[in-house]
């Protein structure tokens, strides 16, 4: 351990994904900065336990309470506390033996938690973007509140704090939010109707868990990622500009009063923003692939294609609308994507689920806490029955 730095003490929600993976690769890499004092898994009690005996962690939870027996018996011969059950994230998220969660459970189920770990003053890497689509005016009041520094881990919004690093006395024009553009760039409705499940887990330059790939297919993600981007630097509506780039090698850009654009760039690698995010306000060495702008000979941008992929056309509607139309708008894309991924519903029927649910659930324009929960399971209903799930 480093006499100057103590050692880290990082809490991973939803330590069997995709960032949750790479992140154990950050703290393999730098066990002197870093401990994983909590890991939780969802279904997956094999990486879990795999994961626990590696790490030594404090508590590991296994959500599904099915696989607690099983957890229990291999972790037998530890001492490492095993949790069960879904409340028992919002108990873990509440105890004291972290100083740092990174929420990285995909989807709504990481609200709770995370608003659990802001309470108790816990600083947040915040991979869950779908916790600030819900609820974003309630995260963020907390987090001042409980004086806690979210940071973000997806790669867009962890370029846009590091182009802000000793810009605080400085307005923002506007963020450029660069996008891939997915695996269907380019293509138009005609070709979309045909879309499978398996084409649209295929993306081009990073490889991440499902629901956020079918995500970046549809460009939901990058609808998702303009809502996140609003709550975490504080930007109105047209301050938030999309900007397909299909390199990803710009991960995003911020323009200045004084038209002065700062752009933070990298290949794409998600261990990248991980470590960032762990580690700040430090930077540290790592070992990673390095851009060589001799093979990069082309950075090229474009309009993104709102038409084709109505997804985002939403999400900006709900962005400008606010109130609990993101939060009805992100349980209506759970459902949607869950759909997709088991062949239920076609690709650009996702669009419609979500569309007509925004439209049939009422709309709260400042709704409490209790009030997002209740619209998210309003929608999720509305959803399902479009579905007939
Ligand atoms: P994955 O699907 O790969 O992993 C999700 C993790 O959450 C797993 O540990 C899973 O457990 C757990 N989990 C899933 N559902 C629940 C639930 N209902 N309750 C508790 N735990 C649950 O997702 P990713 O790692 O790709 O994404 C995680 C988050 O990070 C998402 O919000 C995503 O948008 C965001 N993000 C991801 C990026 C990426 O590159 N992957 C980039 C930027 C942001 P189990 O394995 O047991 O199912
Ligand atoms: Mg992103």
């Amino acid at each position: 351990m480093n006499a100057e730095t103590p050692q880290k003490r990082i809490a991973i929600f939803g330590s069997t994904g995709s960032i949750g993976t790479q992140a154990l690769e950050v703290i393999a890499a730098n066990p002197g900065l870093f401990s994983a004092e909590v890991l939780t898994a969802h279904h997956n009690d094999e990486l879990l336990v795999q994961q626990a005996l590696q790490f030594n962690p404090n508590i590991v939870v296994i959500v599904d309470e099915k696989k607690y027996q099983k957890v229990k018996q291999a972790l037998a011969h530890t001492d490492i506390k095993v949790f069960s059950g879904e409340k028992s994230l919002e108990e873990v998220a509440s105890m004291d033996c972290f100083d740092l969660m990174l929420a990285a459970i995909v989807g709504y189920a990481g609200l709770k938690p995370t608003l659990c770990a802001i309470n108790k003053g816990k600083v947040i890497a915040l991979a869950n973007k779908e916790t600030l689509v819900v609820a974003g005016d309630i995260i963020m009041r907390k987090a001042v509140e409980n004086r806690v520094p979210i940071i973000p881990v997806d790669s867009e919004h962890s370029a846009i704090f590091q182009c802000l690093v000793g810009e605080t006395r400085n307005k923002i024009e506007k963020v450029l939010l660069t996008a891939s553009g997915g695996p269907f760039l380019g293509r138009k409705p005609n070709y979309l109707v045909n879309v499978k499940r398996e084409h649209a887990l295929q993306h081009p330059n990073w490889s991440m868990g499902a629901k956020i790939t079918i995500d970046s297919a549809t460009l939901m993600n990058k609808g998702l990622e303009m809502i996140e981007a609003k709550w975490l630097f504080n930007l109105k509506p047209e301050q938030i500009q999309v900007v397909v780039h299909p390199q990803s090698i710009i991960h995003s850009m911020v323009q200045f009063e004084d038209g002065s654009i700062k752009a933070q760039m990298g290949l794409p690698d998600m261990k990248l923003p991980i470590q960032y995010a762990l580690a700040f306000p430090r930077r540290i060495p790592n070992q990673f692939p390095r851009a060589d702008f001799k093979k990069i000979n082309t950075l090229s941008f474009e309009e993104p294609d709102i038409k084709t992929f109505r997804n985002l056309a939403l999400a900006m509607d709900a962005l400008q609308k606010g109130g609990n139309l993101p939060c009805i708008m992100n349980a209506a894309n759970e459902v949607a994507v869950f759909a997709f991924l088991h062949n239920r519903i076609s690709f650009l029927d996702m669009t419609d689920v979500i569309e007509k649910t925004m439209a049939g659930v009422s709309f709260i324009a400042n709704p409490t806490l209790e009030e997002y929960f209740e619209s998210d399971g309003e929608a999720r209903n509305f959803a399902a029955d479009i579905i007939k799930l």
